[in-house]
C-alpha cells in the first residue's frame, strides 16, 4: 500500500483539476493522498464537498503548503490533518492569495521591462481561476510566447529567488505558520528540507516546533534521505513524503503514482492529528 502526501492541483500551480487527481490516484492504487496547494484549500474543499468516497478511492488527508518568510532561503511548510474551514486560517489564506494576484501583475511589469512582455490577463487565463496564482503560471506565459523552451528554463533565467524577474509574495513567519496549522488541529511538516540549502536553518525550524520532516521528495538524493531520516529520528519527528506533483511537462514526476511512500507513514501522520476521529471523519 502506497501514499502520496504532496500534490498540487489547478487551485494553485498544478495542471490537473482536483477531480482528475483523485481519479488518477485511484487508478495508480494509492491508499492515501494529500492535496497540498500553495496558500489555498480550494482544491481540497472541492473534493471534500463532492460525491462521497467510493471503494478503491484513496483517503484524502487535508493539506496545504505555505512559504515561510526567510530572506535568503526558500522554506516551505506543509500542514496536514487540519480543519480547512477554521476562520483564522481562512483569513490568512485570503490575505496570501490576494497578495499573490498583485505580485503576479507586478511581475509581468518587471518582465516587460526586462524585454519579455506578457500580458497579465494572459497569465490569469493560464491560471484558469486558480485561487493561488504563482510563478509557474507566469513562466508558462513566457514559454507560450516562445521566449523559453520550458517552465524550468524560465525559472533558471528569470524567476528563481535573486534572479532578475523574481518578486517575493507576502509570507508569514515560520513560527506563525506552525501556530496557524496547530490551531486548526493540524501537524506542520518541514517540506523538502534539502531544498532549504542550509541545515542550521533546518534545525532552527525544527526548534520552532515543527511536527514532521518531509524526508521523501523527488529532489532528495538517497544520501539526503538517510540524513533527514537520522534527523527525524534524533528529534523524534514524524517522517512524511510525497511527489510534489504538478503535472507540468518536463518536471518529474510526470505521472501520479511514479513517486510514492509507504502507506504506513500516512497512517502514522493521521493518528497524530488531533482532528482525527475513529470514524475517519475530520481527517
Ligand atoms: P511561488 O509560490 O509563486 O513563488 O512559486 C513556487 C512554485 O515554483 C513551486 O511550485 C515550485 O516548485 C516552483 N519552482 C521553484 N523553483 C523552480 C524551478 N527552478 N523550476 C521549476 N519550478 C520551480
Ligand atoms: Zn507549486
Ligand atoms: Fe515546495
Ligand atoms: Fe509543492
Amino acid at each position: 500500500m502506497t501514499a502520496d502526501l504532496h500534490i498540487h492541483t489547478t487551485a494553485s500551480d498544478g495542471r490537473l483539476a482536483p477531480e482528475d487527481i483523485l481519479e488518477r490516484a485511484a487508478a495508480a492504487g494509492l491508499a492515501y493522498i494529500a492535496i497540498t496547494d500553495h496558500d489555498t484549500v480550494d482544491g481540497l474543499l472541492r473534493l471534500q464537498n463532492s460525491s462521497p468516497a467510493r471503494p478503491g478511492q484513496p483517503v484524502i488527508l487535508s493539506g496545504i503548503e505555505f512559504s515561510a518568510d526567510f530572506p535568503d532561503n526558500e522554506v516551505h511548510i506543509l500542514g496536514y490533518g487540519f480543519d480547512p474551514l477554521r476562520p483564522e486560517l481562512q483569513r490568512q489564506l485570503e490575505l496570501l492569495t490576494r497578495d499573490r494576484l498583485t505580485r503576479a501583475e507586478r511581475m509581468t511589469a518587471k518582465l516587460a521591462a526586462l524585454g519579455y512582455p506578457v500580458s497579465f490577463s494572459r497569465v490569469l487565463e493560464i491560471a484558469g481561476g486558480a485561487a493561488s496564482v504563482g510563478r509557474p503560471h507566469v513562466a508558462a506565459a513566457l514559454v507560450e510566447k516562445g521566449y523559453f523552451p520550458t517552465v524550468s528554463a524560465v525559472f533558471e533565467a528569470l524567476l528563481e529567488k535573486n534572479k532578475p524577474g523574481y518578486l517575493p509574495h507576502y509570507k508569514i513567519p515560520a513560527r506563525d505558520i506552525i501556530k496557524l496549522i496547530q490551531a486548526a488541529g493540524g501537524i506542520p511538516v518541514l517540506a523538502h528540507p534539502a531544498l532549504v540549502g542550509d541545515d542550521r536553518l533546518v534545525r532552527e525550524i525544527v526548534r520552532l516546533g515543527i511536527g514532521g520532516i518531509e524526508v521523501y521528495h523527488p529532489e532528495h538524493t538517497p544520501r539526503q534521505i538517510q540524513h533527514y531520516l537520522a534527523l527525524a529520528d534524533e528529534t523524534r519527528l514524524l517522517v512524511t513524503g510525497g511527489s510534489d506533483f504538478h503535472a507540468i511537462p518536463g518536471r518529474y514526476p510526470e505521472r501520479l503514482g511514479e513517486f510514492t511512500i509507504p502507506a504506513q507513514l500516512a497512517l502514522r501522520l493521521i493518528s497524530s492529528c488531533s482532528t482525527h476521529e475513529t470514524d475517519g471523519s475530520g481527517i
